[in-house]
């Protein structure tokens, strides 16, 4: 399984998501920084520095 804080990216934030795999991450991470966070585009840079703080459970 794969695990990401948001709060890695986002200081203060306590949304945690768990999925299968990376793919599962990001589905679910960019809808809830949409809505928690106003971010209405992943850019690159987002998107690496999530991958960065995506481990392995
Ligand atoms: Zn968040």
């Amino acid at each position: 399984m794969k695990r990401f804080a948001c709060g890695d990216v986002v200081p203060g934030c306590g949304a945690a998501f768990t999925t299968p795999d990376e793919e599962g991450i990001f589905a679910q991470v960019v809808p809830h920084g949409a809505a928690a966070h106003g971010i209405d585009q992943v850019t690159p840079e987002l998107a690496a520095a999530v991958r960065a703080h995506i481990h392995q459970v």
